[in-house]
């Protein structure tokens, strides 16, 4: 990838060297369906069972409650029709407005199906009000599905409290934790959340697998029927790319630390007037930073970036193209125009000191630029 300095780690990481090292014998010589009787077979089934040991222990919760899928999209679907099986009559879901598009999406379908579906509003800084969630669950209400760190701002909801209030009712509790999972400490036993979606690729496992916590306490009716995975989730396993969950799982222990995004943060609010952070500062993921520059087109600043070997976002990669502003920092208040002057910068665990330092200095120039081309009334700042 020569000199490119990639900071849009929320839409997908590299596969990092271990992971790669763990993964490249199960495609070679290990190869055996892992529901087959015979050693080949049965040495990919004992491969699975690390990995889950080893994802298990990084969501703190028991082995046999993580189903491997193909993804955070799959877990979630999942988990929403799932919980919506429990008891048919309740047609009442609570979610918010700043979901990914894989819950907004399955929302808005089910919404078709003739579901009541409650969107909760975030304020300013990113956050529901738990009070008006308490308030919206009624006893016909079949779920609450909610995302724990948002891909866009990582904001992080205060998750023990979100599953002590729902824990209060009848509703099942299902957490979108694709963001924060690797990033932020998380021990399922005992929280009393019902059902958790994760997805390798956001840290540093591959594209194409992922994993739903399913409470063993929690009724589960299968989005896809047959015998693998307990019976809950059919299809052979993604053998190779189970394992490099598992591993990277076991690389994601230690703590992620928050001074290159701060690093980065600081220099460009000092660099650049007209420089607004968005979302909560103090109860975010440590390797997110979304920022809107006041007088400039997000979309025009991806092109020079890109050009200048800088890769990152507006708003979610799943939104990159639409041109529409985000329906995240909408929700936050921003205007149409204050939305399309944001972007997104999210590192990894790989970004590097000296990669910071150089985005430190294009990402300026090229905000200077666009400015510059563009003149208008009031650019550097926000009403
Ligand atoms: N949820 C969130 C918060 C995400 O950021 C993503 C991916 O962008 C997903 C769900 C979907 O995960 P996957 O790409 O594994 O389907």
């Amino acid at each position: 990838m020569g000199s490119v300095i990639y900071l849009d780690n929320n839409a997908t990481t590299p596969v990092a060297p271990e992971v790669l090292d763990a993964i490249e014998p199960w495609l070679w010589g290990g190869f055996g369906n892992p529901s087959s009787g015979y050693s080949l077979g049965l040495a990919s089934a004992a491969a699975i069972d690390t990995a889950r040991g080893q994802v298990a222990a990084l969501a703190g919760c028991q082995s046999d409650e993580w189903i491997f899928t193909s993804g955070g999209t799959e877990s979630i679907n999942t988990a929403i029709r799932s919980a919506l099986a429990i008891d048919r009559a309740k047609r009442h879901i609570v979610t918010s407005v700043v979901e990914h598009s894989a819950t907004l999406r399955i929302c808005e379908h089910l919404e078709g199906e003739g579901f009541e579906i409650t969107r909760l509003p975030v304020s300013a800084l990113g956050h529901i009000d738990l009070e008006q969630l308490a308030a919206t669950i009624r006893p016909d209400t079949a779920l609450v599905s909610l995302l724990w760190a948002n891909n866009e701002t990582g904001v992080v909801l205060p998750l023990e409290k979100i599953a002590a209030l729902v824990q209060k009712t009848n509703a099942v509790l299902h957490i979108d934790a694709v963001q924060a999972f690797g990033k932020i400490p998380l021990r399922l036993e005992g929280l009393g959340v019902h059902f958790m979606s994760f997805s390798g690729h956001k840290l540093h496992a591959p594209k194409g697998v992922g994993g739903l916590y399913a409470n063993r306490r929690v009724p589960f009716t299968p989005l896809l029927r047959g015998t693998q995975e307990n019976a809950r989730r059919g299809g052979t396993q993604n053998v190779a790319g189970i394992v490099g969950f598992g591993k990277a799982a076991e690389l994601a222990a230690s703590p992620f630390d928050s001074a290159l995004r701060d690093r980065l943060e600081s220099a460009l609010l000092a660099k650049i007037p007209g420089t607004k952070v968005n979302g909560d500062r103090a109860h975010r993921l440590p390797n997110t930073t979304n920022l809107s520059f006041a007088g400039i087109d997000s979309g025009d600043a991806l092109i020079l970036l890109d050009e200048r070997g800088i890769c990152c976002s507006a708003g979610s990669s799943c939104a990159t193209g639409s041109g529409k502003p985000s329906h995240v920092l909408k929700a936050m208040g921003l205007t149409d125009t204050q939305a399309k002057s944001s972007l997104r910068l999210s590192l990894s665990r790989f970004t590097t000191a000296d990669e910071i330092d150089r985005a430190s200095e294009i990402l300026p120039a090229v905000i200077a630029k666009l400015r510059a081309a563009s003149p208008v009334d009031s650019p550097v700042s926000f009403s």
